[in-house]
């Protein structure tokens, strides 16, 4: 039985965006499901736009996902002597020809052609003509494109799709200069690396008959197609850059798990039930191109966030810990001096849907107060409140424990025996520690600090007070 086996062709243009990312991970799926191989194939002949950089970023991209091919990626500017050999053998059997049409002939029948309202299509005068070349004129090779029937393939996803040959003419596979076309070298590659299933974005569907015909006639069955819709912004447009993130990698650097960004994805233009939550193993067990939508799917970002937070509350801390830090890494704020990230995140994790937003509003345990808001100051900063807190400080610094329960005891003292609300204590108080008045319950935001550095801080901002802010 022949295996399984997907492959993912990115041409590396651009960083790995979120639709790439998304055939990538259903490619895989379909070969993991099925015990398969998933292979990573650059397509990288377009010389004048392939950058090194481009590759790096897909590469990047795949592994920060998990996405791993299952044998070393093939990239197409190392296999040009396999494209020339089936062009060779095309020529010699009489399934591809030279074409010596000049530029000037092809812009007059395109013209005529648009004239006659037909839609512009090569003649085939060469094909018919059986020129050798004897002045070493140059020459295009063109495939010879079956005259007649139609080319039918059952789409997994979109069904039957029937073109006519008559609609498509003879496609250049090698153009003046050797080098072969786009098409022809991604039948060439399918057929060498085996590929049982394409899977790929729905742009391509034009291509597919085309590169059907090339496949029958080098004597290959081919391989099954699945062309996976497009993924829309929010407005109906096509996803891009205006849309917010668009690289894969954008999306680390905003505070992303890759676990929540695969679950995303998945559920993109793919159901399983009402089932939400998928890890990649349930994802490998569960998915199905048949079931794939037919139509567009709209990215939300608010439901990628909500998934965020999920996995942020519910992977195992080492892996949390290990992306949090990174974001405080972006940040810039050195964390070796501090709480531990676990205990941030045990803290922060039901406040922040992001591990970019967890790292900015827990700066303030790692970094000294440079300045306090200054809304915050004139809405909760009476003439009272040096007096307050120097309360507050005198009662923590008796603490023989340093922790939430015992902390609380304090304030709830300091509370009752000043005759204040618990806020008109509170929020100085946060002010003196944060700056702002923003952060979870107050004992657990003191126990965060070193005993020395809450109390450090708290008669700092006396200092302050009594400067007049
Ligand atoms: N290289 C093509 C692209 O990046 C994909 C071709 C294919 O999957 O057949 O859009």
């Amino acid at each position: 039985m022949t295996m399984t086996t997907t492959r993912f062709a990115p041409s590396p243009t651009g960083f790995l965006h979120v639709g790439g990312a998304r055939t990538a991970l259903y490619c895989y799926l379909y070969a993991k499901r099925y015990h398969g191989q998933f292979l990573l194939r650059i397509e990288d002949t377009d010389l004048e736009r392939s950058t090194p950089e481009a590759v790096q970023a897909i590469f990047d991209g795949m592994a920060w996902l998990g996405l791993h091919s299952d044998v070393a990626p093939v990239f197409q500017t190392q296999r040009f002597d396999r494209y020339q050999a089936y062009i060779d053998r095309m020529l010699a059997n009489g399934q591809a020809y030279q074409c010596f049409c000049t530029k000037e002939r092809l812009e007059h029948m395109r013209e005529q052609q648009m004239q006659h309202k037909e839609k512009p299509r090569y003649d085939g005068h060469c094909r018919h003509r059986n020129t050798t070349n004897e002045g070493n004129m140059p020459y295009v090779v063109r495939f010879k494109n079956p005259e007649h029937g139609d080319v039918v393939f059952d789409d997994i996803i979109l069904g039957e799709i029937r073109i006519s040959n008559h609609e498509l003419d003879d496609l250049i596979i090698a153009r003046s200069d050797g080098s072969p076309t786009y098409n022809f070298t991604v039948v060439v590659d399918d057929i060498e690396m085996a590929v049982t299933h394409v899977i790929r974005g729905n742009d391509h569907i034009n291509n597919t008959p085309r590169q059907i015909n090339m496949m029958r006639a080098l004597g290959y069955t081919p391989p099954l197609y699945a062309h996976v819709p497009m993924i829309l912004g929010q407005d109906g447009k096509k996803l891009s850059k205006r849309h917010g993130a668009e690289s894969v990698m954008d999306y680390e650097r905003e505070g992303y798990l890759p676990e929540a960004l695969l679950n995303y994805l998945v559920r993109l233009g793919w159901s399983h039930g009402d089932q939400e939550i998928f890890s990649l193993d349930d994802m490998i067990q569960a998915f199905d191109l048949s079931k794939v939508s037919k139509s567009p799917a709209i990215f939300n970002v608010e439901k990628l966030q909500w998934l965020n937070q999920h996995y942020i509350k519910s992977l195992p801390m080492d892996r949390v810990v290990k992306a949090l830090q990174k974001q405080f890494e972006y940040l810039g704020i050195d964390v070796s001096h501090g709480p531990a990230l676990s205990d941030i995140v045990v803290v922060m994790k039901d406040r922040c849907k992001t591990l970019k937003e967890m790292a900015e509003s827990s700066r303030y345990w790692f970094e000294p107060v440079n300045a306090y808001d200054h809304t915050a100051v004139a809405k909760f900063v009476t003439s009272d409140t040096s007096r307050v807190l120097s309360l507050v400080a005198e009662k923590l610094q008796e603490l023989h424990e340093w922790a939430p329960q015992p902390i609380h005891q304090v304030l709830q003292a300091v509370v009752a025996d000043s005759e204040l609300k618990f806020p008109q204590v509170a929020q100085p108080l946060r002010i003196a520690l944060t700056g702002n008045v923003q952060s979870p319950s107050l004992d657990v935001t003191l126990s965060l600090f070193s005993q020395e550095e809450a109390l450090r801080r708290i008669m700092a901002s006396i200092v302050v007070i009594a400067n007049g802010c």
